[in-house]
């Protein structure tokens, strides 16, 4: 399966000059939802996620993810694995379990997100279940933005990666694109002006 082959016919895999949300400019952009537009290649997508976890023998009860972003993988991952689905979601800035959505004490969660850049909301989500007694057994993501480090790839973490080196992070793929400051980024210099993805058509 060529994951990045499979981002690219999806138009979740961008070429030209972007502003990314940290302010950065990038000749890639990820945009991870529109991989997900089709429902029999997120089913896909999802089963090769599960069968890695499968394979390194990580038992999973629950997967949970952080809302919005990672609400469709983590359904379709739960789906693959067999397991109960669930997210958190953010409530005036706080994660927060919520709609009914109950942990218990030691069971095994995994938490899912679309694409993990630094880690950030899927250690907050992490955080909640564990406060909640459960046991938070690893992270997985469709793709891997490579701040973090992808189970099996033999590539290191970067500072930027917030996620816990105990626990595995399954993923398809590393998805590493050049990032430069805007008074340094070749592709203004040649004269092109940078969009932000998000905003386009809208
Ligand atoms: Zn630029």
């Amino acid at each position: 399966m060529n994951i990045e082959e499979i981002y690219k016919e999806s138009g979740a895999l961008l070429s030209g000059h972007f502003i990314l949300s940290s302010g950065k400019h990038s000749s890639n952009y990820l945009q991870s939802a529109k991989v997900l537009e089709d429902p029999k290649r997120a089913e896909l997508l999802a089963e090769a996620l599960a069968a890695l976890i499968k394979e390194a023998g990580v038992a999973v009860d629950t997967v949970c993810a952080p809302a919005l972003g990672g609400v469709i993988a983590g359904y379709e991952l739960a789906r693959a694995l067999g397991v109960r689905s669930i997210f958190v979601e953010r409530k005036g800035g706080e994660m927060e379990l919520r709609r009914g959505f109950e942990v218990s004490s030691g069971e095994k969660v995994l938490i899912c997100e679309d694409i993990i850049t630094t880690g950030g909301s899927a250690l907050e989500a992490a955080k909640i279940i564990e406060e909640l007694g459960a046991d938070v057994v690893a992270f997985a993501a469709l793709a891997n933005r490579g701040f973090c480090s992808r189970s099996g790839s033999g590539k290191g973490k970067k500072p930027e990666c917030k996620l816990p080196d105990e626990k595995p992070l399954f993923a398809l793929a590393d998805f590493e694109f050049k990032i430069y400051d805007p008074d340094e980024c070749p592709l203004c210099k040649e004269g092109s002006t940078a969009v932000k993805p998000g905003s386009r058509g809208n």
